[in-house]
């Protein structure tokens, strides 16, 4: 799962430089809770160039993803793991998405994780794309085009009719 524009209000790169505190789009914390009682364990996978841009640091990073942790797990949902890419966009990194990375570091440490029973969602075309070469269903949070295994839905709370 995606987390910015997903889960959380998305802003252009600039303004994250004075963003200390998570704001939850709308109905996303019940449909984590909605997907969690469907049986699903929930890994973010989130692209961090800012950090790398030095437009936020890792301390920031880290103090906002706290946050956010905390904010999920005061209404009772464990997010199992958070996996970040923090390279800039000039990098060629092996993790940002729509690249693997991310997905290779969840199932190294989570090796009971069987990608066919996973899905992916995001609201950038990054996360569609990799849902697509991962070949598993993907939701795009009005993006993408509906194709193979892609669902374009309005928003995390659309995900729980369709799995
Ligand atoms: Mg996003
Ligand atoms: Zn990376």
């Amino acid at each position: 799962m995606d987390r910015d524009g997903t889960i959380i209000e998305d802003y252009e790169d600039e303004l994250w430089r004075n963003k200390t505190e998570p704001i939850f789009l709308v109905g996303s914390i019940e449909a984590l809770e909605k997907i969690k009682q469907k049986g699903y364990e929930i890994i973010i996978l989130t692209n961090q160039y800012l950090i790398d841009e030095k437009i936020i640091s890792i301390e920031q990073y880290q103090d906002f993803t706290d946050k956010f942790i905390k904010r999920i797990k005061d209404n009772g949902i464990e997010i199992l793991d958070v996996f970040y890419c923090p390279h800039s966009r000039e990098s060629n990194c092996s993790c940002m998405k729509p690249k693997e990375g991310l997905v290779k570091k969840s199932l190294e440490k989570y090796p009971e994780i069987d990608l066919k029973d996973c899905f992916i969602v995001g609201d950038s075309l990054c996360d569609v794309e990799l849902g697509k070469r991962l070949g598993i269903k993907t939701f795009g949070i009005g993006v993408g085009k509906k194709e193979g295994e892609v669902i374009i839905i309005d928003s995390l709370g659309d995900v729980a009719s369709y799995i």
